[in-house]
């Protein structure tokens, strides 16, 4: 298989999402904002250069950019049906100028809070804008990303598609005895020749007491007989990114492995039946938490159950003891139980699905039977 072109994708609504920005103004007090956080300037405009602040206002959109971008911004913010102006500056005394520009006049100026330096935040407000009143703001834009269109969920099931493909081409080499470093290059390898961009994420490969670390990078360690091997990892399509995880055992478990083995699929399955819209995320969290406490193994279970996913690899909602989100349709979200024990190695299972109105449906289809065949 390969990706398919992108003019089979069911087109993405770019177009729509700043008026659906605009409408959460009022509820945060701000009449404008200005979006430094790249992949959310990217969701709003689809621009996906590497510099570049938007402005949004009740009745604009302006792109500052500088001279790389000249003609790739207005090509794609017009391939993407978005109304905006693009404004380019050669320099940064030029850039600063066009967006002084842009907020003029904007009493209530929304920040993005979490991506705004302390040194930014400080020039912004003494030199750059000392007319209006700055207003932090916090997920405004993650906060719409959350819900996926028919166009976005395209394209991470592409991308989900292309990760099972790499997969099911490398899986067989964990029986030749490669080092783990060898597997991952192989796998960003394949992805990357049946079309994706890249890997979605630093792919994790983990043998034996490697396993027991759930955020391992590879490394020069041979995989051997009687290993249980985590890999974590996904694929990039259009920006839009995969996550999944599955554990082989090289060889024959030993008793304290099949049953490690048992109870993360258990956990994971239970995990996956809890996700439906309206769920709170912690329920979810509970029910792949349960299958491993009742294992007597709640202390090697040693992160969060799962994370939303899309443009950015980690993304709302989260999926987590802690979490107060609640989960809506067309939410994607990973469900990721673990188990970590030194002895014996690392055992996770991890699916990307999206949330529906009574239930989920997977994204990532991968075998889940720990043997090799
Ligand atoms: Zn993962
Ligand atoms: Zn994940």
């Amino acid at each position: 298989m390969t990706v398919p072109p992108a003019a089979t994708y069911p087109p993405m609504d770019v177009a729509g999402r700043a008026s659906r920005l605009r409408a959460r103004f009022d509820e945060v007090g701000c009449d404008a904002l200005v979006v430094s956080r790249l992949v959310n300037t990217r969701y709003l405009t689809g621009f996906t250069g590497s510099a570049g602040v938007l402005v949004v206002t009740s009745d604009e959109l302006v792109l500052v950019t500088d001279g790389r971008y000249r003609d790739q911004a207005g090509e794609q913010l017009a391939a993407a049906g978005v109304d905006g102006r693009v404004e380019v500056g050669q320099t940064a005394a030029e850039q600063q100028e066009l967006l002084v520009g842009a907020v003029r006049g904007i009493s209530r100026l929304g920040l993005e809070a979490a991506h705004v330096s302390w040194a930014t935040q400080r020039r912004w407000a003494g030199e750059w804008f000392p007319e209006s009143e700055l207003v932090p703001t916090e997920g405004m834009v993650e906060g719409l990303r959350q819900r996926k269109d028919e166009g976005e969920l395209a394209r991470m099931a592409a991308a989900a598609a292309l990760a099972d493909a790499a997969l099911a081409a490398v899986r067989p080499r964990l029986a030749e005895g490669p080092t783990e470093a060898e597997v991952a290059l192989e796998l960003d390898t394949e992805v990357r020749r049946l079309g994706a961009t890249g890997a979605s994420f630093e792919t994790i490969v983990a043998s034996g007491p490697n396993g027991a670390r759930p955020h391992a990078r590879p490394g020069p360690r041979r995989i051997v007989e009687g290993d249980l091997v985590v890999v974590d990892f996904g694929a990039t399509v259009e920006g839009y990114r995969s996550d999944m995880t599955r554990t082989t055992i090289v060889g024959s478990p030993t008793p304290v492995q099949e049953r490690m083995l048992e109870v993360v699929a258990a956990s994971q399955a239970a995990g996956v039946a809890a996700v439906r819209a309206g769920t709170e995320c912690v329920d979810v969290d509970r029910a792949c938490r349960e299958v491993i406490e009742e294992a007597g193994w709640a202390e090697a279970f040693l992160h969060g159950t799962g994370h939303g996913v899309g443009l950015d690899i980690h993304e709302d909602p989260r999926v987590a003891k802690s979490s107060t989100a609640t989960l809506e349709a067309d939410h994607v979200v990973t469900v990721e139980p673990g188990v970590y024990l030194p002895e014996h190695g690392g055992v996770r299972i991890e699916d990307t699905i999206v949330v529906t109105p009574t239930g989920s449906r997977p994204l990532t289809h991968a075998p889940k039977d720990p043997h090799l065949p």
